[in-house]
């Protein structure tokens, strides 16, 4: 392990000779004592408080590893504090939460350029085993974390648990639901994006109970970390971290509203809205338990990905937001919308969707489960028959939508469910070859994620739902409630738990199953349980 002096001589070490200058400045005092003093003094103005203040987690599990993140920030609401040098954190794995037994440890190096975040990829471990890690810096020990490898390539697994979630507007309520995954312990959380929300502060300053978005709407590099720090500040979500390793995808929010490849909704220039989206980009792969491989260049970054789970699970996270093609008739939604059904338009991109396609072929597991960001089912908002979609979701690229419904049925892709969140509202739905048509062959099913706090409380009555519900006989289940879905899967069947919070408004409120979805393998279609 780092031992303190270790750390400070090198830390020191690495500093150039104007960072040390500006350094001991910024100690008044120390800037005329000896190095070896200096060293000393420098021990507490380096973490000027706990540099571990926004916990730790671990992601992205493979037979034999797993991701540890955390990042180091004294300060994290105000660019986290680090001054500008690189310094060691050191990092250990165990297999009991005491680390009686430590497995493996090692140093690496937490760099300015990354605020100060490290992504360590864990190899050597078991198949499907708990695991314990934490990191040092300096004298500085971290929270523990709990993680867990995959189960060994293509054996048999009796069950999985799994949770998904995604939506958290910190500004819109507690995450409450982030506290009741920490407390299953799932063996994987999937996160289908809006992590954090890049508009400005809009809470009501006189509500004490009402949590505020600090700064204008997120633009730089350093908007965003502030933005990921405030978030990372919460309780609730660095426990649900430190429970399980979580398997992350950004959806529309951590960039920019409803934003598709690279266009936003204002119509700012092309190559300006890269400049954006390569700094939230940055800033996200900082926060993420994320392996190396989706380092961002540039404006772009590797999101699509395939993890496996024995022969249970074959998951492929999918990136619907940076090659999907222009928005059509405006966003929102709209009836009519002949551009919608050109059959050039694509959500994934030509060469995610060969790859996604090449998967589908191949899968050797029991369920096909493809992680991503918005609904691919129809949901026909008009109650008149002449139907309104959506046109942000896979509504708006009907072509797509077909290809990998026809796909998944000529490739014979075992038990297909597809996750998704977004529109911050739970439903289950059959997926169809044609939506029009009830009797249309059963693709695979779909459990989209109510928000975590997005649209704040929520209800169990919802006037739209009620007035459409017969337009869509393809969902089975809604709730427009905020919460996340529970999952458990064996080889016979999948059920989801729709879990409910009573109110997001106030803190450490009731959790409840609102309802249940069983797909039995080998039979097309979900049924509430
Ligand atoms: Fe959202
Ligand atoms: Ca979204």
């Amino acid at each position: 392990m780092t031992n303190t002096l270790r750390f400070y001589d090198r830390a020191l070490f690495r500093l150039s000779r104007r960072e040390l200058l500006g350094l001991t400045g910024m100690l008044g005092a120390a800037a005329l004592a000896p190095p070896l003093t200096l060293r000393r003094l420098l021990a507490k103005p380096i973490f000027g408080a706990y540099p571990f203040s926004m916990g730790v987690a671990s992601g992205d599990p493979l037979p034999d590893g797993v991701v540890l993140w955390t990042r180091l920030a004294p300060k994290p609401l105000d660019g986290g504090g680090m001054p500008p040098a690189i310094v060691d954190v050191g990092w250990e794995i165990a297999r009991d939460a005491a680390f009686r037994t430590i497995l493996q440890t090692g140093t690496t190096l937490a760099r300015p350029e990354l605020a100060h975040s490290v992504h360590i990829e864990v190899a050597g471990l078991d198949p499907g085993r708990e695991y314990w890690y934490r990191f040092h810096a300096g004298d500085e020990v971290s929270q523990t974390g709990r993680t867990r490898t995959a189960p060994p390539p293509g054996a048999a697994v009796d069950r999985l648990r799994f949770a998904v979630c995604g939506c958290s507007h910190y500004e819109d309520g507690y995450f409450t639901a982030l506290r009741s995954i920490a407390e299953e312990d799932f063996d994987f959380v999937v996160h289908t994006g809006d992590y954090i929300y890049e508009g400005r502060g809009d809470g009501d300053p006189l509500d004490p109970r009402k949590r505020q978005h600090l700064g204008g709407e997120l633009f730089t590099l350093a908007d965003y970390r502030n933005r990921y720090a405030q978030y990372k500040s919460d309780q609730d979500l660095m426990a649900a971290h430190a429970s399980a390793p979580f398997i992350v995808i950004p959806d529309d929010h951590e960039v920019a509203n409803d934003y598709a490849g690279d266009f936003d909704l204002r119509g700012t220039p092309p190559e300006l809205f890269a400049l954006r989206r390569a700094a939230a980009y940055q800033a996200y792969y900082e926060a993420m338990p994320l392996r190396a491989s989706a380092l961002p260049s540039g404006s772009h970054m590797r999101i699509y990905r395939r993890l496996q789970f024995g022969s249970l699970v074959d998951l492929s996270l999918l990136d619907t937001r940076q090659w999907r093609a222009r928005q059509v008739c405006g966003g929102g939604n709209r009836t009519d919308c002949p551009e919608a059904l050109d059959p050039g338009r694509s959500i994934l991109g030509p060469e995610q969707e060969k790859w996604l396609f090449d998967n589908l072929a191949d899968v050797h597991a029991r369920w096909t489960v493809l992680g991503q960001q918005v609904p691919t089912f129809a949901r026909n908002f008009g109650a008149d028959g002449v139907g309104r979609f959506w046109m942000d979701k896979w509504d708006g690229y009907v072509a797509a939508r077909n290809r990998l419904y026809s796909r998944l049925l000529e490739a014979k892709t075992p038990n297909p469910i597809v996750l998704s969140g977004d529109v911050h509202q739970h439903f289950a739905a059959d997926l169809k070859l044609d939506f029009r048509d009830p009797r249309s062959a059963c693709v695979g099913v779909e459990l989209t994620n109510s928000s975590i706090t997005t649209n704040g409380d929520g209800s169990d009555v919802s006037t739209t739902w009620e007035r459409t519900r017969a337009d869509n006989p393809h969902i089975t289940y809604h709730s427009a409630r905020r919460g996340y879905i529970a999952c458990t899967a064996t080889p016979a069947t999948l059920r989801a738990d729709f879990k409910i919070i009573e109110k997001v408004s106030e803190p450490n409120q009731p959790v409840r199953i609102g309802g249940a979805l069983v797909v039995e393998a080998g039979r097309p279609g979900g049924s509430v349980a």
